[in-house]
C-alpha cells in the first residue's frame, strides 16, 4: 500500500488477490459464534457476497439468513450494493451485500524503540489514513508513553480529515511481554514501569475500549486478516526484527498460550553454554540470529570503520553486498541459526505454511535458498513451505487494526 503525502492510502490494502478482510474460514470453523455475528464475518471475509452465496458458504437454509440479515441493515452494519457484473439485461441488477464501511472506524497503533505507527481503517478494513511519530527518547515511564499515544492518536485524525465516521476502538500493540486477555503489560523495553494496566490506562486516556498484544502477535494479525494467511487454518509467522518472535495460528485464531504472554521463539536454546543473550541466559536462537548478535560481531568485519549506532547493520549488509567474505559468512552463520529455529517450528507445532514476515527480511541473505534448503534435513517429516512476506513499516499498525476490528465485533454485534 502506498500513502501520499497527506497520508491518505492511494491503494487498497489486502491480500491484493482476495477482496475483504479478515481470516476466510467455512462453516465449520465459524459455529461457536452466533449466527448474525457468522453472518457480519462471512460478508466481511468475502467483501461483497449475495444473500444465496451467504447462505450457502455458512452451510445453513436462506430462510435463516434473511430476517439476520434484514436486522444487520437496519442497525446498518451492512449494506446493499447493486452487482453490476451479474447485471444482464433490464431490470434492476442484482443485490450483494457488504460491511458498511461508514458506520465506524478503529485505529491500529503500534508502539516501537524508535518510530510509532499508526493506522486507521474503516469496519470493512479499508484503510483511511496513517501517520507515525518518532519516539522521544527520554520516554519512559507509562505515563509519558500516554503522552505519545495521545501525540500519535491526534496526528492520524489530523491525516483523516474532518467528516470520517467515529472511532470505535483501538488496537495497541508493543515489543515484550503483554498479556491481550487481562489488558497487562508485564514487561517491555520501551517502558521502565513493570506489570501495569496497560489496555485499561491507555482506554481511560482516550475514552475508547483498547485491546492490547505484542508485537509478534500483530504481525500474525496482519497475516491472518490482511496477508498470505487469511485461507490457512494453521500456520507460524516468525519475524526478525529486535528479536525472533513467533506467532501461531490454530484453528484461523491466533494462539497466545496459557499466559497470554506469547511464544518466545527468540529464547529457544539452539547452544548450551552458547552466546550470551540479552535475556541473560545463554545460547538462545535471538544470540545468533537477532540484530544485536550480528552488530556483535560487526567490527572485526567491517575493520573498525564502524558506522553510527543504528546504521551498523546496514553497513554490514552493504559490505556482504559487495563481496566482503567476513560480513557475508555474519549473514551466514545467522541464517543457518534460523534454519535450525524454522525446523524446530515445523516439528513441534506441524504448520500447513511457515511465514517468515516483517519489514526486516529485506537482509536476504538471513533466507537465502541454501539456508531454507537446510530445513528438510532438520525436520523428520516435510517441512511446511516457507514463505517471505516483506511488508512495508505499516504492517504492525496493520495488524494492530486488526485486533481492534477483532475485539470490537462481538461488542458491535451484541
Ligand atoms: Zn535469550
Amino acid at each position: 500500500m502506498g500513502l501520499d503525502t497527506s497520508g491518505r492510502p492511494r491503494t487498497e490494502l489486502g491480500t491484493g488477490d482476495a477482496p475483504g478482510c479478515g481470516p476466510l474460514r467455512g462453516a465449520r470453523q465459524s459455529g461457536a459464534q452466533p449466527l448474525r455475528q457468522q453472518i457480519y464475518e462471512q460478508v466481511r471475509s468475502a467483501g461483497h457476497i449475495s444473500r444465496a452465496v451467504l447462505a450457502k458458504d455458512l452451510e445453513v437454509s436462506p430462510g435463516s439468513v434473511t430476517p439476520l440479515v434484514s436486522d444487520l441493515l437496519a442497525q446498518d452494519l451492512l449494506y446493499e450494493v447493486p452487482d453490476e457484473s451479474q447485471h444482464h439485461g433490464r431490470g434492476r441488477p442484482p443485490v450483494t451485500l457488504g460491511v458498511n464501511p461508514g458506520r465506524g472506524l478503529v485505529a491500529g497503533l503500534k508502539l516501537s524503540d524508535h518510530e510509532h505507527s499508526a493506522l486507521l481503517v474503516d469496519l470493512a478494513g479499508h484503510p483511511v489514513a496513517s501517520a507515525t511519530l518518532p519516539r522521544r527518547d527520554d520516554v519512559r515511564s507509562v505515563e509519558s508513553l500516554l503522552d505519545e499515544v495521545e501525540a500519535l492518536f491526534a496526528r492520524l485524525t489530523e491525516a483523516a480529515g474532518p467528516g470520517t465516521p467515529p472511532i470505535l476502538g483501538i488496537g495497541l500493540g508493543m515489543p515484550g511481554m503483554i498479556d491481550h486477555a487481562t489488558g497487562r503489560l508485564r514487561w517491555s523495553p520501551i517502558v521502565s514501569d513493570r506489570d501495569v494496566d496497560l489496555a485499561a490506562a491507555v482506554s481511560a486516556r482516550m475514552g475508547l475500549p483498547v485491546s492490547v498484544d505484542n508485537d509478534a502477535n500483530l504481525l500474525t494479525m496482519a497475516e491472518l486478516w490482511f496477508g498470505r494467511g487469511r485461507s490457512l487454518s494453521d500456520f507460524a509467522v516468525v519475524t526478525i526484527e529486535y528479536g525472533v518472535g513467533l506467532g501461531l495460528v490454530v484453528d484461523h485464531a491466533p494462539y497466545r498460550g496459557g499466559h497470554g504472554y506469547g511464544m518466545e521463539l527468540g529464547h529457544t536454546k539452539v547452544q548450551l553454554d552458547g552466546a550470551l543473550c540479552r535475556c541473560g541466559q545463554r545460547g538462545c536462537l535471538e544470540a545468533y540470529v537477532a540484530d544485536f548478535a550480528l552488530v556483535r560481531e560487526a567490527p572485526i568485519a567491517l575493520d573498525g570503520a564502524l558506522p553510527p549506532r543504528g546504521k551498523v547493520l546496514e553497513a554490514l549488509y552493504d559490505q556482504a553486498k559487495d563481496g566482503n567474505e567476513a560480513a557475508k559468512a555474519i549473514f551466514e552463520r545467522a541464517a543457518r541459526y534460523l534454519a535450525v529455529g524454522l525446523a524446530n517450528v515445523a516439528n513441534i507445532f506441524d504448520p500447513r505454511r511457515i511465514i517468515l514476515s516483517g519489514s526486516r527480511m529485506r537482509y536476504d541473505y538471513l533466507y537465502a535458498e541454501e539456508m531454507l534448503a537446510e530445513v528438510p534435513s532438520l525436520t523428520l517429516n516435510r517441512p511446511p513451505p516457507i514463505e517471505v512476506n516483506a511488508w512495508d513499516d505499516l504492517v504492525w499498525a496493520r495488524g494492530a487494526a486488526a485486533l481492534a476490528l477483532s475485539d470490537l465485533t462481538p461488542r458491535l454485534l451484541a
